[in-house]
């Protein structure tokens, strides 16, 4: 074919390497268990698959404003239903606010080790993105801010922080937000929100509710089980909000989604044995893996559903994964966001935790 005749993409398109999503399975295509994708391993709310079942019949489209599901996140959250936007799944909030706020000639500023979605949404728009160092592995607010140029459009900071786990408390947010020019908008990705203590709040919502340069989103993906309905939803003043909506898929929540959305709302206890749950055997794997400190591993603090085990001895992440993957399962070894000395182990049942704590010990043993 003659040069110039067949569709030219775009050079920052083409700029962009593909999210890489948590494996399922062995290179041989055995299938391996998941604790890859930060998924609830105690499934979904018996509450939220009969309402998802009840749902209306797929013939019909959804409700393109997903008003029962805004409503009941706002009676949930104490918040305003008209400040509320819902997502197929809260990726599509991130690219959006992306979109929305910055574009060719702008950039989009978040920490390194930072959620990988962040990078395609910048570029996806045109936006240059920027990376600022990390803080062991966290953000560190005094070093985002000495990034912040009058190109800057829009702020991602997700709190706690996948794949590293990291949070920043209502303080650093707050500097943070005072430090922003009034023009940058602050996105707080919250998908892991829902898993801290009672007293742990960034302030994320409060700064959302009372500045118009704060989005905080959330998804349903996470500890509501829901990661196949593909549902989010964020909040921020109503201005932001229509910038999203002028945007965003007409019909971008489905039916199924929003009945089992506003279902899982609702099973307040489903939630807390979740939460329990991933509180208790995070303790129990964090301590595993600190007693293996003498063999070079080390665990990043975490308040999420996963943890972030660094291999600084014998033992190479690398091979850790592959004897991993021997007895079973799949984790995260994330050498594309620089990180090839760590694995990112989703919080698992007990069962699935012994069983990886075990593999530590006896990989460690054998490197040793
Ligand atoms: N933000 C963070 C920090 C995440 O880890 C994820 C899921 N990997 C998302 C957003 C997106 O989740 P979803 O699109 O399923 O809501």
């Amino acid at each position: 074919p003659e040069a110039g005749m067949t569709p030219q993409p775009k050079p920052w398109i083409m700029a962009i390497h593909a999210y890489v999503p948590g494996k399922s399975a062995a290179a041989d295509g055995r299938p391996l268990i998941k604790l890859s994708a930060n998924e609830n391993p105690l499934g979904t709310s018996p509450a939220a698959l009969a309402a998802r079942h009840a749902a209306p019949l797929p013939d019909v489209y959804p409700d393109p404003d997903a008003g029962a599901l805004r409503r009941a996140i706002a009676a949930h959250h104490d918040l305003d239903a008209d400040r509320i936007v819902c997502g197929t799944g809260s990726d599509e909030l991130l690219n959006l606010a992306a979109q929305g706020f910055a574009g060719a000639g702008d950039e989009v500023l978040y920490v390194r080790h930072g959620f990988a979605v962040y990078d395609i949404a910048a570029r996806r728009c045109g936006a240059t993105p920027v990376v600022a160092p990390d803080r062991d592995y966290g953000t560190d607010v005094d070093a985002l801010l000495g990034c912040v140029t009058p190109r800057t459009k829009v702020v991602f900071v997700a709190n706690p922080n996948n794949p590293t786990g990291a949070w920043i408390g209502a303080n650093d947010m707050r500097l943070l937000h005072a430090g922003l020019p009034r023009h940058v908008l602050l996105v707080i990705d919250q998908a892991y929100g829902e898993y801290l203590d009672a007293h742990d709040d960034d302030g994320g919502m409060a700064l959302a509710h009372a500045h118009p340069n704060v989005l905080v989103t959330r998804t349903f993906s996470k500890i509501y089980g829901l990661a196949g309905e593909r549902i989010g939803w964020a909040t921020g003043a109503p201005e932001v909000v229509a910038v999203l909506n002028r945007i965003r898929g007409p019909f971008n929540v489905t039916s199924a989604g929003q009945a089992a959305a506003i279902a899982a709302l609702g099973d307040t206890q489903f939630v807390r044995r979740s939460r329990d749950h991933n509180a208790v055997e995070r303790a129990r794997f964090v301590a595993a893996v600190e007693n293996l400190a003498e063999q070079g591993l080390r665990a990043v603090p975490s308040k999420g559903n996963f943890v972030l085990v660094l291999f600084k001895g014998a033992l190479q992440a690398e091979t850790a994964l592959q004897a991993i993957a021997e007895a079973g399962f799949a984790v995260r070894w994330l050498p594309q966001q620089g990180l090839p000395h760590a694995l990112r182990i989703t919080i698992g049942t007990a069962a699935h935790m012994d069983a990886i704590m075990a593999v530590l010990r006896h990989a460690t043993d054998q490197a040793a």
